[in-house]
């Protein structure tokens, strides 16, 4: 059974379309990051499952019960918010409580379970301070044991460290981690950063203007997006456009400056017209007296930087410029130096121009 189910969610504002049709469905003690650009309807998704929006259309489902009509605190859910949205003259103790005797849970019971809650984001030793006493992450830390209190069936969670700084961002992100799996709660976390998506999830759903683009495993999302869209918005990708040629599974994309792309991905036939793309970690550059494949797509270095372990080229393909991440193995180019880029490029299946 599916822990959480969105089946045919739609939401508008008057004329304005942000959700169409959405279709979902979380397993359980599963994270599944939800993410995409500003305004795609991530929150609008997060906030219809935990009911405080209501959908236009569809339903929502919890634990295989329909939850659509149920208020928000019927759902066994808990949520945490990106601006933490503590009670700043309340103690963390307090902060923490307050879902509890709003239950009227009795006292032994309430302060068992608040101290349990605290002692999992590791702030027993802070109970009664005020959010004011409290650090970034460590108000962060309170709004989730806030959360986690509850004993809730499932968590979703808003963007819920965009307002820490970098390196506290990234303990909190294996923090939270650690906290989802010790507890197996069923997660969705809405977010825009890709890293955090495709580093702490089971399986990422990329959204596009109020519909899901693809759901699949972060491998599947970075390796083998299903349209131009999830290659650019995941990571960063170079395209390629031809027709198909070649013969059993060793396929080319002839470009039209003639040179011959190797492709992989399935669902292409030979004359097809398709688009192809790279990442840059993907790319070798090799001097061009050394290109032993006479079509190889040829460029001029740019420019170089070193980073230690790896150096980036930037490298000119007649109007667009690429970047290739090279293992620094002794083999370096310099600004000016012409190559031959030796790649195989993954095939889009949703293939369309390239602007
Ligand atoms: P962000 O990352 O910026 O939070 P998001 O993907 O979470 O973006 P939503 O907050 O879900 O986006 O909003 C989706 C769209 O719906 C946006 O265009 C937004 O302007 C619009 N929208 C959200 N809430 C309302 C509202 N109450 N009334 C009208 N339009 C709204």
């Amino acid at each position: 059974m599916h822990q959480i189910g969105v089946s045919n969610i739609k939401k508008n504002w008057g004329s304005f379309v942000a959700l169409q049709d959405v279709n979902l469905d979380v397993r359980e003690g599963e994270f599944l990051s939800i993410l995409g650009p500003s305004g795609c309807g991530k929150s609008t998704l997060l906030r219809i499952i935990a009911g405080l929006e209501e959908p236009s259309g569809g339903d929502i489902y919890i634990a295989g019960q329909k939850v659509t009509q149920d208020p928000v605190w019927k759902r066994k859910i808990g949520f945490v918010f990106q601006n933490f949205a503590l009670w700043p003259h309340l103690t963390v103790f307090r902060n923490v409580s307050m879902g509890l005797e709003l239950r009227k849970i009795e006292k032994g019971e309430l302060h068992e379970r608040v101290m349990e809650a605290l002692r999992l984001v590791q702030l027993e030793a802070l109970a009664d301070r005020l959010p004011a006493q409290l650090s970034g992450g460590q108000q962060q830390r309170v709004a989730l044991a806030r959360a986690i209190v509850l004993k809730p069936e499932v968590l979703l969670l808003d963007e819920p460290l965009s307002a820490l700084d970098k390196n506290l961002r990234q303990d909190m992100q294996v923090e939270l981690k650690a906290l989802q799996q010790t507890l197996g709660l069923t997660t969705i976390f809405v977010t825009h950063d890709q890293e955090e998506a495709l580093s702490l999830s089971d399986r990422v759903v990329v959204m596009n203007r109020g519909v899901i683009e693809q759901l699949d495993t972060p491998n599947a999302i970075y390796n083998q997006p299903v349209s131009e869209y999830v290659a650019r918005f995941v990571g960063e990708a170079f395209f390629f456009e031809g027709s198909v040629e070649g013969n059993g599974t060793a396929k080319t994309l002839r470009l039209s400056d003639g040179a011959a792309v190797p492709i992989k991905g399935n669902g292409v036939q030979v004359g097809q017209e398709a688009v192809a793309f790279v990442r840059p970690e993907w790319v070798g550059l090799s001097r061009l007296d050394m290109a032993f494949e006479p079509g190889m797509p040829k460029g001029t270095v740019e420019r170089l930087m070193f980073f230690g372990q790896s150096s980036d080229y930037l490298v000119r393909l007649g109007d667009r410029q690429l970047r290739v991440k090279h293992r620094s193995d002794g083999m370096e180019f310099k600004p000016g130096d012409d190559v031959a880029l030796r790649c195989i490029a993954q095939v889009l299946p949703r293939s369309g121009s390239v602007s």
